[in-house]
């Protein structure tokens, strides 16, 4: 029985690769200096599991911005934008994937960066390789072979990781009609053989191919092309130990095709899928002689393993197919969790109680070998502490007061369907709403935010250090949002925002306010590039102590005659980014939340705000990985967003708000969300998200963003009445809100003014023409 990991987090222990390749982009750093900070990472990465026990060491799983991109850059597929860069700039490759992630604008250049998306059902962002119908091929970067060169020089038995060619063409997109990317798969597999070649010559013995898309729903078309792309690898390197590794799901229907690959390992995700195990061992699977990597530690999530049950699991595939069949592993890589629990050194609220309940990333190996000792009986006094200790903790996790409030989970299992329901529905409540409103047409609002300015983080900053008191904190924080105020009520917006200046993260902001969150000093997760978030997690059953929102609005409100909007993040969105319990369903939580949310929501409408906004927009990155898988999502989060909203009276304005979406094929569920109005991203899309409201005639009220807030150009009041025209086209005028596309929290004070004044402007002349 061996251990292997799938992957470490490449931003290292202290975020060093953020803060290196920042400086390198401001010029403050050179490429040798930012070289060598990657090379320290990954050695010291390789030195923490070699010591650690770790049979076989990823490499290649180190990346200076993203494994995707270093794929496309491995297999030279550059669209032909960069082509000049490379050839008359000889930008060196270290700029030309930054130029490819990012965009270059220096020396007379504009050129765009590749467009970014979700890595699966994750919050890490990967580049999305672009192919043409003439698509060509070719060995570009030798990275993988130098990083295996570089472990082995190092001492490390080092296995080759490597994104597999099937799913790196599934994952990408072709940018011309008439061709399906998959078609390529002739022309792409002699670069993987070509790569294959080298790491065999230098005496590479494993590899680990990840093809993730396995874990889609795929046709039968699409199984064969694994098959033939797997059988022509084994036919040309058959003494090459092939690791074929999927995860975040079950193999589900590509199972049996997975089982029939000409591969020596199969990785089982036995997080996500415990049960795909006795599928695969009542199959005549166990009489082959291929090998299984068991995935019982959870790489996606931040609590210590549960090792009864993972040896549970261990045990059952040992005695049907012989420990040496086995390797026992994360479920998937370790780039989604944080790097140690160790460097939570400074951190009140992580109290010893919680802190034994969590691992990140170095504890997991620790686990994963642990786990192996266990299962082998290899055992020393020091694997029987870690067994001791580990039955404590989940122990004292099942039954700990910290966790368990009774109180929450009863009120959770009385909630009934009249506690998701308005007390009347839309046409009605439209009704009432417009006799207590009395907006104008086309009424105007913002999303929520308004420009974090260096001045307003500062003052939160102060606070923080202690350097200003809580009450001088109140009186800078009430200047601007007085401020804020003041300034959209001159410019003659409808509906205003207090403009979020208390608030640093739309999640954290909640979760430090809930009972049953705690929060990290350092448990940073790349998200892209440099960029890296710092999930809350959820450990308890969550409560409202106080209402959290309820001053600020009201003192915003208290300041003009006009409409302020609350504002609330929904419970999807809160549960989606943050780390959740596994002792519990995700439904579960996630209504413990929304009944959280409810309390603050009936708290606004008691202090007189009538329009309050619940941001759900996570709600669609949250969808299953699988079809079959959606329904049951989309009930409960759909139920749960209605259990915060729908304590109102009918003259209370819910909104609520989602950006990236594309909402065809989940329109049903929007819809039924019941909020009265909701506000969506739209301005780049020309439109054209708006389809899938206009073809399923959705009832309710629609705010289209008419500019892309993304960006600090200012869009002109024609752009913005065209967009609405078009708006109109689809959807019934008296149905439309103008606002922008999501909030401005990025942005700076100057184009966010133009902009609104702009905005104020197009509705006005829109209002005149009907
Ligand atoms: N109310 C939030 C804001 O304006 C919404 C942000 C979001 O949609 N991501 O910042
Ligand atoms: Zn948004």
């Amino acid at each position: 029985m061996q251990t292997h990991n799938l992957g470490y987090p490449r931003i290292g222990s202290r975020r060093e690769l953020k803060k290196a390749s920042e400086q390198y982009w401001a010029g403050k750093l050179t490429a040798d200096q930012l070289m060598s900070t990657g090379k320290s990472i990954r050695l010291q990465n390789w030195l923490l599991q070699k010591e650690a026990g770790i049979d076989l060491i990823p490499v290649g799983d180190f990346s200076f911005y993203d494994q995707v991109l270093d794929t496309s850059l491995m297999v030279g597929a550059i669209p032909e934008r960069y082509h000049d860069l490379m050839q008359r700039q000889q930008l060196p490759d270290i700029d030309l994937l930054f130029a490819m992630a990012r965009g270059y604008q220096q020396d007379g250049y504009d050129v765009k960066a590749m467009e970014m998306t979700k890595w699966f059902d994750t919050n890490y962002h990967y580049i999305v390789p672009e192919f043409t119908a003439d698509q060509r091929f070719s060995l570009f970067t030798n990275k993988l072979l130098n990083e295996y060169l570089e472990a082995r020089e190092a001492g490390i038995q080092a296995k080759p990781v490597v994104l597999g060619p099937v799913s790196y063409l599934l994952l990408g997109k072709e940018k011309q009609p008439g061709f399906h990317r998959l078609e390529l798969i002739n022309r792409l597999l002699p670069v993987y053989l070509q790569l294959l070649q080298k790491l065999d010559d230098a005496k590479a013995f494993y590899i680990q191919f990840d093809e993730p898309c396995l874990s889609l729903d795929l046709t039968a078309a699409e199984q064969q092309v694994f098959v033939k792309t797997y059988q022509e690898i084994k036919s040309r390197f058959p003494g090459l130990h092939i690791i074929l590794a999927s995860y975040f799901e079950c193999y589900g229907q590509n199972l049996s095709t997975v089982l029939s690959l000409p591969v020596q390992t199969i990785h089982l995700d036995l997080v996500r899928c415990p049960s795909q195990l006795d599928d695969i061992l009542a199959t005549s699977f166990v009489n082959s002689k291929t090998r299984l990597s068991l995935g019982v530690v959870d790489g996606r999530n931040i609590w210590k393993n549960d090792f009864q049950q993972s040896l549970y699991l261990i045990k059952k595939a040992a005695e049907k197919i012989g420990g040496d069949r086995l390797l026992i592993a994360p479920s998937c890589s370790l780039l989604h969790s944080p790097c140690d629990l160790d460097g939570e050194t400074n951190n009140a609220v992580l109290t010893p109680e919680i802190k034994q309940w969590l691992s990140f990333a170095k504890q997991k190996i620790q686990e994963v070998v642990t786990l192996r000792q266990l299962a082998t009986g290899e055992y020393s006094a020091d694997t029987d502490r870690q067994w001791k200790a580990n039955i404590a903790a989940i122990n004292s996790r099942r039954t700990s007061p910290l966790i368990h409030k009774p109180a929450v989970k009863q009120r959770v299992a009385a909630v009934t369907d009249g506690d998701t329901r308005r007390q009347h529905d839309f046409r009605q409540r439209k009704i009432t709403q417009r006799e207590t409103l009395r907006l104008p047409a086309f009424p105007t609002t913002t999303i929520g935010s308004f420009p974090q300015t260096a001045e307003v983080r500062n003052i939160r900053l102060r606070l923080k250090k202690g350097e200003i008191t809580p009450a001088e904190y109140d009186t800078l924080i009430g200047k601007e949002t007085a401020t804020a105020i003041q300034w959209q009520e001159s410019i003659g917006i409808d509906v205003l925002v207090h403009g979020e200046f208390e608030r640093n993260d739309m999640v954290e902001y909640f979760g430090e306010q809930l009972e049953g969150f705690v929060f990290t000093s350092n448990g940073w997760v790349q998200s892209y590039g440099s960029r890296c978030v710092k999930p809350p997690i959820i450990y308890g059953d969550v409560s409202r102590p106080a209402p959290m929102t309820v001053r600020w609005s009201s003192y915003a409100q208290s300041l003009t005659d006009k409409w302020v909007k609350g504002m609330l993040t929904g419970p999807v969105t809160i549960l989606q980014w943050s780390f959740v319990r596994n002792d519990q369903p995700r439904s579960e939580t996630c209504t413990q939340i929304a009944l959280a949310i409810r309390d603050e929501v009936l708290d606004l409408e008691k202090a007189c705000i009538r329009i309050i906004q619940i941001d759900e927009p996570a709600i669609r990155e949250g969808l299953p990985l699988r079809k079959e898988n959606w329904q049951s999502y989309l009930e409960w989060a759909v139920r749960a967003f209605r259990i915060s909203a729908a304590g109102v009276h009918d003259a209370t304005q819910i909104h609520t708000h989602m950006c990236y979406s594309e909402f065809n094929d989940i329109i049903q569920s929007i819809a039924d969300m019941d909020a009265d109005v909701i506000t969506i991203e739209c301005s780049r899309s020309q439109m054209e998200l708006l389809d899938a409201f206009a073809g399923f005639q959705y009832p309710n009220e629609i705010g289209p963003g008419v500019y892309d807030i993304h960006s600090p150009r200012i869009p002109s009041r024609t752009e913005m009445t065209e967009l609405m025209q078009k708006a109109m086209d689809v959807i019934p005028a008296d149905q439309l809100w103008v606002n922008p596309d999501c909030g401005l929290k990025t942005r700076a004070w100057p184009e966010t003014k133009a902009a609104l004044i702009e905005m104020v402007q197009a509705a006005k002349e829109l209002r005149q023409a009907v």
